[in-house]
């Protein structure tokens, strides 16, 4: 009491505060409890899902600056690469891949971020898929492979995207996954350099899939 008593009285505000404390008060006394930054970041973070998730800032704007920063897809999307872009779609983004071993070999990544495929909008998830499809039709048109595998991991990255890997008859691995491969190509750089390598310039295998592709109507 003693130590109340010397002081400085509180205002009516403060004390109005300390009555019935906002949410951003009661964040900075929980800040405050913890000493170190990696609990502060940790609490703030927390908040800021629970503000994200509850108010008028869980708009799809908000959640895109959130996502850009920590995806990756997320930022290629944003600065798409103009030497691997093969076709921009409403959706979408069809890019070249690295492995032209399998040539033709494209990703398609969706312009909306989201941890699964079945989190995305019905709308988008539809035509995200037949986006996909269209660039599949055109690596068989251009390319003619013996068969298509179209893969969706996200193992690595948790973003909405399509691998599809085109496979050729003389492959005498078409009957295995092609990540056996990548996988050993981690390992060896001459196994990275023959799958990344391509008998046609990355630029010529572009133009071809663009031909492919279906013209406007
Ligand atoms: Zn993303």
């Amino acid at each position: 009491m003693k130590e109340m008593r010397n002081r400085e009285p509180r205002s009516e505000w403060t004390q109005r505060r300390l009555r019935s404390p906002t949410l951003l008060d009661r964040i900075f006394i929980l800040r405050c409890s913890f000493s170190d930054l990696g609990s502060q970041f940790l609490i703030v973070r927390i908040f800021s899902s629970f503000i994200l998730s509850r108010s008028s800032f869980s708009s799809p704007d908000m959640m895109f600056a959130m996502a850009l920063e920590d995806c990756l897809l997320c930022r290629k999307i944003a600065s798409p690469p103009a030497n691997e872009v093969v076709w921009e779609f409403p959706h979408s983004i069809a890019f070249l891949g690295p492995w032209q071993h399998y040539r033709g070999y494209c990703v398609v990544v969706c312009r909306t971020h989201a941890a699964e495929m079945h989190h995305l909008p019905e709308a988008i998830r539809q035509a995200f898929f037949e986006e996909m499809c269209v660039v599949s039709r055109a690596i068989e048109t251009a390319f003619c492979p013996r068969k298509i595998n179209v893969e969706s991991l996200g193992n690595q990255v948790q973003h909405p995207h399509w691998h599809l890997f085109p496979r050729s008859a003389d492959d005498p691995e078409n009957l295995k996954a092609v990540w056996l491969a990548l996988d050993r190509a981690e390992k060896d750089e001459d196994e990275t350099r023959r799958l990344q390598a391509s008998q046609l310039p990355r630029e010529e295998i572009i133009a071809r899939l663009r031909a492919a592709l279906p013209r406007p109507s």
